[in-house]
């Protein structure tokens, strides 16, 4: 009988296509823009661009491979499901509003081959656990399927190079070269349509995005090459003239799954086996895919997607502030990331969560909106790794499910992994004064007000003996210092 596959945006692969067993005689691939989707918050316009062409592009190749492809521009989802007249097929999908409103219109689910493991696997795993941790997870999933294992012990006997994984760039960092991708008409036509849309954020000029199969290999053969053999060593390192660093930026092309997680992971593998990039590099490469994004799925999958936007253990109630949207603030680190940001929807992991997460999480800003502000912001953010990514691992709210300790960081930090602080209007030593800086005051303060919880005796009980050194006037200045901070984001003036 004949049946609908429905595409969704971030199912662009052929492997989905033959998972659904789709006939190219009878079939029908059913695939919508729907704005009303687009709609729902102000997201980056490069990431409405970068969806949009990437469907076209995916359905004019299942065309040129003799599939009859239904594709609709500015249409409602639903409606275009109610009107098939056929039984309607799709890939499970990753977010769970999503596969709620498909299963209640009665789209049936085949099972994403694209993780390592299934949520059934999962929840076993979780059922003999109170503490949940990465690495055990990671371990268990390097067993299963071979990878930089010989028999049952890891590569080199280690499991784990994160300490070797640490250092600062060098002095006189110059960035890599980038791969280039020249927008053709397709995307131009996006680009034009996606301009005309109100409401949404950031840059849309310089777009440079992988919006095919083929530019996402390009880019993984790119990161192979150039970038992987510095991956792990300066995986932490940030400066005000590199953005990227070392990093893949395979995110997006891997969250609309023109990649699949197993072919990156075999790039990397293979480039350890050829001798092109150390062991150190390709395990922190494999940990981030096999390890940390499959866990963050599963993790968002097992609490359920209302049960994260209840999560704030910690009780942060606070605004976001402006700067977020703006960039506009004397703060070097967070001006240069957060317009970096809105320009490129993009900032590598340790921005995100030692800097634009870390200030929010030290101000005490409510969980859920730091979380949109990241939905909104980022080329690759969807639900089911925003949430927790934002909600567990950055912003602590979920009473350690995702992460042992709360990522706080004082200025101190920043300055040694970084040139951030070199010409800011701010000192990353002071914790007190007119020139102290943000994160330092907010750092203690954050310490201070959670001083009687069990952070301080478990989780962060390193951070708290270095506060005992901390004298009641200085405690004094700190409180002054945080109510000034708070006075001037109120201005913008921070
Ligand atoms: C506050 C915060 C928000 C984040 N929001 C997102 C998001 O919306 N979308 C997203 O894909 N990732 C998110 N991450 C995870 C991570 O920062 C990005 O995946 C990574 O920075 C993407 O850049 P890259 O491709 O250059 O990564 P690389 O450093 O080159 O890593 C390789 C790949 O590993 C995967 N990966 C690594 N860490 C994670 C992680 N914690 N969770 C999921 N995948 C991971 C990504 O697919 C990434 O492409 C977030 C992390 C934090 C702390």
């Amino acid at each position: 009988m004949a049946k609908t596959v429905l595409v969704l945006g971030d199912q662009l692969s052929l492997d989905y296509i033959k998972t659904l067993e789709t006939d190219r005689n009878q079939d029908t691939i059913l695939m919508v823009e729907d704005w009303a989707l687009v709609k729902r918050k102000p997201y980056h316009r490069k990431k409405i661009a970068l969806v949009w062409s990437a469907m076209r592009h995916f359905g004019n190749r299942l065309r040129d491979l003799g599939y009859r492809v239904d594709y609709h521009l500015d249409a409602s989802l639903l409606e275009c499901i109610a009107s098939t007249g056929s039984p309607v097929v799709c890939i499970e999908p990753r977010e769970h509003g999503i596969r709620t409103c498909l299963k209640a219109a009665g789209v049936t689910f085949k099972t994403d081959p694209y993780w390592f493991m299934t949520q059934d696997d999962f929840t076993q795993w979780m059922s003999s656990r109170t503490q949940p941790r990465l690495e055990q997870y990671y371990r268990l999933v390097r067993q299963r399927t071979g990878y930089l294992m010989n028999g049952d012990k890891p590569a080199d006997g280690i499991w784990n190079f994160d300490k070797e994984n640490r250092k600062p760039f060098p002095k006189n960092h110059q960035p890599i070269l980038q791969p280039h991708f020249t927008p053709d008409s397709t995307t131009l036509s996006v680009l034009e349509t996606v301009a005309g849309i109100p409401n949404l954020i950031g840059d849309l000029s310089g777009f440079n995005e992988p919006v095919t199969r083929d530019d996402a290999l390009e880019r993984l053969s790119w990161f192979v090459i150039e970038a992987l053999p510095d991956f792990g060593r300066y995986e932490d390192a940030m400066a005000a003239n590199d953005m990227f660093g070392f990093h893949s930026i395979l995110s997006p092309s891997l969250n609309l799954s023109l990649l699949s997680p197993a072919e990156c992971i075999d790039a990397a593998v293979t480039a350890y086996a050829d001798g092109t990039a150390p062991l150190a590099s390709v395990e922190a490469f494999v940990r981030q895919i096999l390890g940390w994004r499959e866990y963050m799925f599963h993790l968002y999958d097992w609490l359920g997607s209302n049960a994260w936007d209840e999560q704030n253990a910690l009780d942060a109630n606070e605004p976001l502030p402006d700067l977020y949207w703006t960039g506009d603030t004397k703060m070097r680190c967070l001006r240069t990331t957060i317009t970096d940001t809105l320009r490129t929807g993009y900032a590598h992991h340790i921005i995100r969560l030692m800097v634009q997460g870390n200030f929010a999480l030290l101000l005490g800003v409510r969980p859920t909106e730091i979380r949109d502000w990241f939905w909104s912001a980022f080329l690759d953010a969807y639900d089911w790794v925003v949430t927790p990514n934002v909600i567990g691992m950055s912003q602590a709210a979920d009473n350690g499910l995702t992460a042992s300790k709360p990522y706080a960081a004082s200025g101190a930090y920043i300055n040694r992994m970084s040139d951030y602080c070199k010409g800011c209007a701010y000192s990353p030593k002071s914790f007190a004064g007119d020139d102290a800086c943000p994160f330092t005051t907010l750092y203690w303060d954050f310490l201070i007000r959670h001083e009687n919880t069990a952070l301080a005796s478990t989780r962060l009980s390193t951070n708290y003996l270095a506060l005992r050194g901390k004298s009641p006037a200085d405690r004094l200045a700190i409180a002054e210092r945080r109510q000034q901070l708070k006075q001037l984001l109120q201005t913008s003036q921070l």
